[in-house]
């Protein structure tokens, strides 16, 4: 019977890499894998269009973020001007020392663009933002000039500039760092140096979230900036985990490369995947530290917990992986 139901299925790969059998009904859907349980999506098949169709979607529907020749846009990025002799070399110092402003990309550079100027009486201005923001993006699609841009300020970095674009934090290795390897950005923040336009004294940095600061590198290596800005630093430029197996169930237990820099974005959502023994390096996924009851039921003890391998104290070394995207009850079934 079963094997009968598999006949006419074909196999897909989860983002681990472990095989996995599907069958036809199966398309379109995403499923959890049941040997790591990373989510997985099983592709459509491939639909042959009609020219009408082809026709149709060769004039695709205006992208999202894109105004006149305008691309990219971000809201709300900071953006800090910084005079050396002023600065406090300081954890946060520069936290709060910002201005938001949104920005864009196109063949002549990038775009900043100050909405309003200051918060304003019980944050009258913020409230005015969005109103000013639509009027620059119908000013960009329309009348496409900078010149009568109806925002208070704006600095377009020339695309010949952007190769100069330098990370500040973290600083990379053997770069000099007027920050002394202080996070004055925020910690775990990610900042940008922008080069000198004409002969201001301030030094300007843009600050990112992770999520944010992935989608600008990649905007601005498509503009003409560095490739691969931020390589070489601890930042994880994509998601990588190292993997372990678990003591108890052989269970793939995945631990997240550059937590620090997720935990401090709330865009992403972390799981707990395991514990880690930090005398011996044993891994036990959090499965089956519930299920041994390691450190108690809710594992509040597993620091003081004795390792089942070295029986040594187990310190408390948690591990985590994403979390899997939010399930569309009506998409997902219980998969294979
Ligand atoms: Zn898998
Ligand atoms: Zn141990």
């Amino acid at each position: 019977m079963i094997r009968q139901k598999l006949r006419g299925g074909f196999v897909v790969y989860c983002p681990m890499g472990c095989k996995i059998r599907v069958s036809e009904r199966h398309r379109g859907r995403t499923g959890k894998c049941p040997r790591c349980g990373s989510p997985f999506f099983v592709p459509l098949k491939p639909v042959r269009k009609t020219e009408a169709e082809t026709a149709e979607a060769a004039a695709p529907p205006p992208e999202p973020g894109v105004f006149g020749k305008w691309r990219g846009w971000m809201e709300n990025v900071h953006l800090h001007a910084v005079v050396p002799q002023k600065l406090k070399i300081k954890a946060d110092s520069l936290l709060k020392d910002f201005q938001a402003v949104d920005l864009a990309f196109s063949e002549d550079g990038l775009l900043l663009v100050t909405l309003v100027t200051a918060a304003g009486l019980f944050g009258a201005n913020e409230k005015k933002k969005p109103a000013v923001r639509a009027a620059v993006q119908q000013h960009l699609a329309t009348v496409g000039k900078l010149d009568g841009l109806p925002a208070p300020a704006q600095r377009l970095y020339p695309v010949e500039s952007l190769k100069q674009f330098s990370m500040a934090q973290p600083t990379p290795p053997d770069v000099d760092s007027l920050f002394a390897g202080v996070p004055v950005f925020g910690t775990n923040r990610i900042a940008v140096k922008l080069p000198k336009l004409g002969d201001e004294t301030a030094v300007h940095y843009l600050s990112f979230s992770l999520s944010e600061f992935r989608e600008f590198t990649a905007r601005l290596a498509a503009a003409g900036g560095p490739d691969n800005l931020g390589a070489d630093t601890d930042v994880p430029l994509v998601d990588n985990y190292q993997t372990f197996k678990c003591h108890y169930t052989d269970q793939v237990v995945q631990e997240l490369i550059g937590l620090p820099y997720y935990q401090a974005d709330k865009s992403f959502s972390l799981q707990l995947s395991g514990w880690r023994c930090g005398k011996c390096g044993l891994v036990v996924s959090e499965d089956a530290r519930k299920k041994e009851k390691i450190g108690g039921l809710n594992g509040k003890g597993i620091a003081k917990a004795v390792c089942p391998k070295c029986k040594g104290k187990f310190g408390n070394h948690p591990l985590y992986s994403l979390a899997a995207p939010a399930a569309n009850p009506t998409a997902t079934p219980a998969m294979p």
